[in-house]
């Protein structure tokens, strides 16, 4: 179920512009953000799905496109649920406009099978004040005990492709 991956082991740069690469795969539309996101197994490595903004019917996130594709995939060994982490472009929402799951509220509900789910979140950019109002999407991960941490070095290239469709 692991795909193909010539990232290094925890190397967060080259996570992010490969979760940026899939950002640039989202439809660029003046009402939310194009975001991509990869959910890794950090012990093995592997790659074990990928989201950016709208892939999957309706109006989605790249986070909730990113579980909704792995939930179905059986993963035999306990343990791995233990040590996934999520890359994102842009800080997990707390709130939608639309009626949907907030991000934040689908990491925090991950829990497959019964087993711990996601550790980690690795975020590109935080969340601009645009639509929603200020993001508390850290506070309640962090509060969740799942750690939140800022890979730096792309922020410039996150946010224009994040607000493409913008005027
Ligand atoms: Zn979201």
């Amino acid at each position: 179920m692991v795909e193909a991956n010539s990232i290094a082991a925890k190397d967060h740069l080259a996570y992010m512009e490969y979760a940026l690469s899939l950002a640039k795969q989202a439809p660029p539309k003046p009402t939310n953000f194009c975001v991509g996101a990869v959910l890794v197994d950090e012990v093995t490595n592997g790659i074990l799905a990928t989201g950016y903004t709208m892939e999957l019917p309706g109006n989605t996130h790249a986070e909730q496109c990113c579980l909704a594709k792995f939930e179905g995939k059986a993963l035999s060994d306990d343990e791995v649920l233990k040590r996934l982490v999520l890359y994102t472009t842009m800080e997990p929402c707390n709130k939608r406009a639309s009626g949907n799951a907030p991000c934040t509220e689908t990491i925090l509900k991950t829990n497959f099978d019964g087993k711990s789910g996601i550790k980690a979140v690795y975020v590109g950019v935080q969340e601009p004040v645009k639509f929603v109002g200020q993001n508390t999407g850290k506070a309640k991960l962090e509060e969740a005990g799942i750690e939140y941490i800022h890979v730096s070095g792309l922020e410039d290239d996150i946010l224009a492709v994040a607000t493409a469709g913008h005027k």
